[in-house]
């Protein structure tokens, strides 16, 4: 469904994205893991059409983002690091107006908001203010978002960094059951649990570069995981679930 080849980014002089080569299949979840500055949000705003990149391509659906952007971004959703805030706005009044921008038909709008909203469990909170809603619930509005449309594929950059620890789980539990559905999702996160928990495939990006992929618990337990952060990572099993732990 997407396919990342060669892809580099040049920041002046400073190499943040070397020569990446990945694909995205639909309907599964893949992880990003890396240490900050690792090059993650560089490498999905530019497969989304956010950032150009200094070389390489990004295919989406088989359009190029480059030559066929409107075609390319049909098939996909992005949820940025920082999602735009419109705190003045109820999710209802803000999916409606991202709805448009993102091409819904008019006659469709409605009903595609609701079903995103159901979708993603905040049907309840359509009359409270963007700006007056909880961080979970304002991260729910902002895959609703992504989901508008109904892309293949979606892209969260760190969807579950700013989240308490109830929150977090619940999200993972989102992205389980988005999958169910068929969507596909490209994720970033800090949280190697997240990967190990939805079973995932993985990498680990180091200096825009892939230096670990396969298994959450293949990657986990790679050398270059401990080797980047600098800690010893275990997997340890309680109650039949596994869970990453430093040492
Ligand atoms: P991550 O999302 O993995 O934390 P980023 O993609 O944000 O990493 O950043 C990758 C590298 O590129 C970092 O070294 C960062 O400082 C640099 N960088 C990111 N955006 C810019 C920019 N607009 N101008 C210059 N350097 C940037
Ligand atoms: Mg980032």
């Amino acid at each position: 469904m997407i396919e990342v080849k060669n892809l580099v980014k040049k920041y002046g002089n400073h190499l943040a994205v070397d020569h990446l080569n990945f694909t995205i299949e639909e309907g599964h979840i893949y992880g990003f893991l890396g240490p900050n500055g690792a090059g993650k949000s560089t490498t999905m705003n530019i497969m989304t059409g956010y950032l150009s990149a200094t070389s390489g391509t990004v295919r989406i659906a088989g359009h190029e983002m480059l030559l066929e952007p409107e075609e390319a971004k049909r098939h996909i959703g992005y949820l940025p690091e920082i999602p735009p805030v419109y705190p003045d706005m109820t999710p209802r009044e803000y999916l409606r107006f991202a709805g448009e921008l993102k091409g819904v038909a008019r006659g469709k709008l409605e009903a595609e908001v609701e079903r995103v909203m159901e979708l993603t469990g905040i049907t309840s909170m359509h009359r409270r203010l963007i700006g007056n809603l909880s961080k979970g619930y304002r991260q729910r509005v902002g895959v609703s978002c992504a989901l508008l449309g109904d892309p293949e594929v979606i892209i969260l950059d760190e969807p579950t960094s700013h989240l308490d620890f109830g929150n977090q789980f619940r999200f993972i539990q989102l992205v389980e059951k988005l999958q169910a559905l068929g969507i596909g999702v490209l994720m970033t996160t800090h949280f190697p649990d997240h990967a190990l928990y939805l079973g995932c495939d993985t990498v680990i990006l180091d200096k825009g570069e892939i230096i670990a992929s396969g298994n959450a618990r293949d990657v986990i337990n790679d050398e270059n995981m401990s080797r980047i952060y600098r800690i010893d990572a275990h997997i340890v099993e309680i109650d039949g679930r596994e869970i990453c732990v430093p040492f």
